[in-house]
């Protein structure tokens, strides 16, 4: 009998598990790839972390109490796993981005700058475009973390099955039975935190969460000592002609867990899939997008597209997370899902607002934007 048992050992699970483990729980997670795959939502090598949010602004205090997660997270491993290289946005003035990123600037003191845009050396933008940097936004490494996160809870007494797939789960009188493709184990509380999987996990949400697959494009750029961690930031551009943002990142050396390419990618609703599906793809138009806005934007950049991978989004319907503890599971079961294409930046707080659904049955951060009974 566990206390709690964490299902997915992905972004949002690993983190579970370092708090639960934290907190002196018996703890079991499992995950039914490795940890850090290229199978779920968090490949890709980076993800972008920010605090102006300019899709709702409730999500600022939760971001405050994230970048504290990230220092401690950082200083308990001695990694380096979130780097404030400054992020640029790009946009014209009343765009919604530029205009939501300026609102919760001001709104939470957080500090972005508007800068000219001949200052910023590798952008080639219009000057209809306002340009806005945040100095304390950045990226982190997203399979590091995870790794990072199962370590430090596997050092805190945690145990972890990898390889090992949930196949159900039932709540019983007085516990939670979990059946997996090898055993059977039983728990006094279970957080679901399956990704892109989630609707395999609980069939009756499986047509609120929608997967798609999004592309992730890597440039074999002809000047990569211009677009090193030190002198480029993380960007957006708010391109007039296209739904969506266009972002992307420096280049990471390989001895820092990168492979020397930059990424670009469009945020934007992909093509809705099945998990199974997600490399079953051709990248064509899409690739002709992605070189015309660098050949636009940023014609340095330039160069062979020597890759493209695929990675996937979990929509909720109204792109706002759902966090909350399972209706008629009598308290036992908490949810983490939906995280719409946004959620990585948010890992170490989500690990502690689960811990606390599942330990305390309830949490003191502000999370009831993203609770069920919205829908
Ligand atoms: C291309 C791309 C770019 C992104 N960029 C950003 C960004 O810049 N900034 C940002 O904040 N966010 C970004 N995101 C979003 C962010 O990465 C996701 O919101 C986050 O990774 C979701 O975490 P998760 O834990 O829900 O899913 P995952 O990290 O995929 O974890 C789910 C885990 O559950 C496991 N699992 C599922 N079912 C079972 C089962 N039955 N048995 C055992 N294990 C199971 C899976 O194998 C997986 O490991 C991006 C996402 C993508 C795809």
């Amino acid at each position: 009998m566990y206390q709690t048992i964490v299902i997915g050992l992905g972004s949002m699970g690993s983190s579970a598990l370092y708090q639960l483990a934290k907190r002196g729980v018996k703890v079991l997670g499992l995950e039914q790839f490795g940890i850090g795959h290229a199978k779920g939502s968090h490949s890709g090598q980076t993800r972008i972390v920010r605090k102006a949010y300019f899709e709702h602004p409730d999500y600022v205090p939760l971001l405050e109490d994230a970048y504290k997660g990230w220092e401690t997270i950082m200083k308990e491993s001695g990694k380096q796993l979130f780097q404030k290289n400054g992020l640029v946005y790009f946009g014209e003035a009343g765009n919604e981005v530029i205009k939501g990123v300026d609102f919760a600037a001001r709104e939470f003191n957080i500090r972005v700058d508007r800068i000219k845009n001949e200052k910023l050396k590798m952008f080639e933008i219009s000057s209809q475009f306002q340009a806005l940097i945040e100095p304390e936004a950045g990226f982190a490494l997203a399979k590091e973390t995870i790794r990072t996160y199962v370590e430090q809870a596997d050092n805190l007494g945690a145990e972890v099955q990898t390889g090992e797939r949930v196949m159900g789960w039932r709540v019983k009188d007085t516990y939670v039975e979990v059946h997996t493709d090898k055993m059977e184990y039983h728990t006094e509380k279970l957080i679901l935190t399956g990704g892109a999987y989630t609707g395999q996990l609980i069939p009756g949400y499986a047509k609120q969460l929608k997967v798609a697959r999004q592309l992730i494009f890597w440039i074999k750029t002809d000047n990569p000592e211009l677009f090193t961690p030190e002198q480029f930031p993380c960007w957006v551009i708010a391109e007039p002609n296209h739904l969506g943002i266009f972002y992307g990142f420096p280049i990471i050396p390989e001895e820092e867990g990168g492979n020397g390419l930059l990424k670009v990618a469009h945020h934007v609703v992909g093509e809705v899939i099945h998990p199974d599906e997600l490399n079953d793809f051709n990248p064509g138009k899409e690739k002709e997008k992605i070189t015309t806005i660098l050949k636009e934007y940023m014609p340095q950049a330039l160069g062979e597209v020597a890759e493209v991978t695929a990675c996937m989004y979990t929509y909720s319907p109204d792109e706002h997370f759902i966090i909350d503890v399972l209706p008629e599971t009598d308290t036992r079961v908490v949810l983490a899902s939906g995280f719409s294409g946004h959620g990585f930046k948010f890992v170490p707080v989500v690990g502690e607002i689960l811990t606390e659904l599942a330990l305390d049955g309830y949490t003191n951060h502000s999370i009831d934007f993203l609770r069920l009974n919205r829908f």
